[in-house]
């Protein structure tokens, strides 16, 4: 299966090649279509889900050798729940809980397994020299990223943050970090600060003096951030299937979180390879630009940003909408048109083709913060079960969409546990949050009856390592410096 930009047909690369460079050269993404293998997704329900999960990574990037062992050391024994992403069921839905990981969010279900994959692609491959993730975050990449690089021989990885810009539990997740080949840094700006300084880095890479290594991202642009997410939508089919609810062929519909649109599009491909996929619910928060483009086919960015309880949802450009505008209409010339339009004047319109095709498997919807809140309180109150706030926008937008299901199972995905939000999960329980996350960690405890995860409560006694802060002009200098020190080890 060759990859190609979204952009150009003629800019290809293998599975590897891929995952090594992230990005196109012209900017565009990496997409094959997955619909195009002869993917046996029933035989895929009966495996484990490590087993599972290298069976689909085996389809999507086949040039891996061994795909298997490659899946084991990534997943086996790193995550709390032995079944890695456990479907629970509350009320008339069910709950697919993907922060069992290292860090509590979801985003650590992919990036245990890229470093890997960029590892042994070049150990593959035979490149020389290590290779250095550059991140920039607003605060659950970065950790998961840690999480996923520290250690890992061959590789190093550096982070930049807003200063001031994560919740102090978020901040003290990454300066915390331990590992040799590891560096976090705060930076004086926001997050779109910050970011933009790392693509100027990436922009200019190959005029920068790096020592010898090479810059890689841990961003969803990288298709091997977005290929082992696709795992979890048939873990959570087979055990419907297994619990004697559905019937292998039945439909279910998955309610999403969504922010920069890897998470949903991981759905997508699973109904590309096979899944017999119902509706994929795209939910967002007051920042709802998905909701107004799945409904009327025009992309507006030029409205005002808004700061959320839900903040990895609070992205006003999502990345990988890119990928799914190429898998509905194959047309490269359209995809860079619009790509151009968003960047130039900040809008671009669909055509009715690409409208329609998105209406065929996307249903969509908002909820603010105050409706997220609600739904926090009542199914606790309700049921005991105790939701995040990014997952309460997902239980939310699915709440309406209910009398829909023709008898249908309703999948809700849970991004994050409860427990890295505890300030707004407590007020919508209905309590007066004290001073200072840590002891909103424990009111929590206490509110809910449950037991805070272990990573979470053990940052109470966590040494800081790292404290520099740098402006966005600094960050050049302090990327090639860090280089240079490793280059001397
Ligand atoms: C990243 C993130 C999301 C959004 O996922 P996308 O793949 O960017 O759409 C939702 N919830 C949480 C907690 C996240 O960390």
């Amino acid at each position: 299966m060759l990859y190609q930009s979204t952009r150009n047909k003629d800019l290809t690369a293998g599975s590897i090649d891929a995952v090594l460079t992230g990005l196109a050269p012209d900017g565009g993404l990496y997409i094959a279509d997955p619909a195009a293998l002869s993917f046996d997704w029933k035989a895929a329900l009966n495996m484990d889900p490590v087993e599972m999960s290298a069976a689909i990574l085996s389809a999507l990037l086949p040039e891996y050798e061994d795909m298997k062992a490659l899946a084991e050391d990534s997943y086996r024994g790193k995550f709390t729940a032995e079944d890695l992403t456990p479907l629970v069921k509350v009320k008339d839905r069910y709950v697919l809980e993907l922060f069992h990981g290292p860090t509590s969010a979801f985003k650590d279900v992919a990036l245990s397994v890229l470093p890997r994959l960029v590892t042994a692609g070049r150990a593959q491959k035979g490149s020389e020299g290590d290779v250095v993730i550059l991140t920039a975050t607003s605060g659950d990449t970065g950790k998961a990223a840690l999480e996923g690089f520290h250690d890992v021989p061959g590789t190093g990885i550096m982070v930049f943050f807003p200063y001031k810009g994560t919740s102090p539990i978020q901040e003290l997740q990454m300066t915390s970090q331990a590992g040799g080949n590891v560096k976090v840094c705060a930076v004086k700006g926001n997050f779109d600060d910050v970011q933009t300084a790392v693509k100027k880095i990436f922009a200019k890479a190959s005029d920068m003096d790096l020592s010898g290594q090479t810059l890689n991202s841990a961003n969803s642009i990288n298709i091997g951030r977005l290929a082992p997410q696709v795992m979890y939508y048939f873990k959570a089919y087979a055990d419907l299937v297994k619990e004697g609810r559905i019937k292998t062929g039945d439909p279910v519909h998955f309610s999403v979180p969504t922010g920069n649109f890897g998470d949903i599009l991981a759905g997508y491909f699973a109904k590309l390879l096979g899944l017999p996929v119902g509706r994929l619910i795209c939910a967002s928060n007051i920042n709802n630009i998905l909701t107004d483009f799945i409904e009327t086919g025009v992309y507006d960015k030029r409205r005002e940003f808004y700061k959320t309880t839900s903040p990895s949802m609070d992205i006003l450009v999502s990345s990988n909408l890119e990928r799914l505008l190429w898998l509905l209409c194959k047309d490269e010339a359209k995809v860079s048109r619009w790509m151009k339009e968003l960047s130039e004047n900040g809008i671009y319109t669909v055509d009715e083709e690409v409208r329609e095709a998105l209406a065929e498997s996307f249903d969509c919807g908002y909820a603010d913060d105050e409706k997220a809140k609600a739904f926090i309180g009542k199914v606790f109150r309700e049921t005991g079960y105790l939701m995040d706030p990014h997952t309460a926008v997902g239980w939310a937008v699915s709440e309406d969409f209910m009398e829909k299901t023709q008898g249908a199972p309703v999948v809700v995905l849970s991004t994050a546990s409860p427990f890295k939000f505890p300030k707004a999960c407590l007020e919508a329980l209905g309590q007066e949050p004290s001073e200072g996350e840590f002891a909103q960690l424990d009111a929590l405890e206490k509110a809910s009856g449950i037991n805070a995860p272990q990573n979470l409560a053990a940052l109470k006694t966590a040494q800081v390592r790292f404290t520099d802060v740098i402006t966005p002009e600094e960050m050049e200098g302090y990327v090639t410096a860090f280089l240079k020190e490793r280059s001397e080890k």
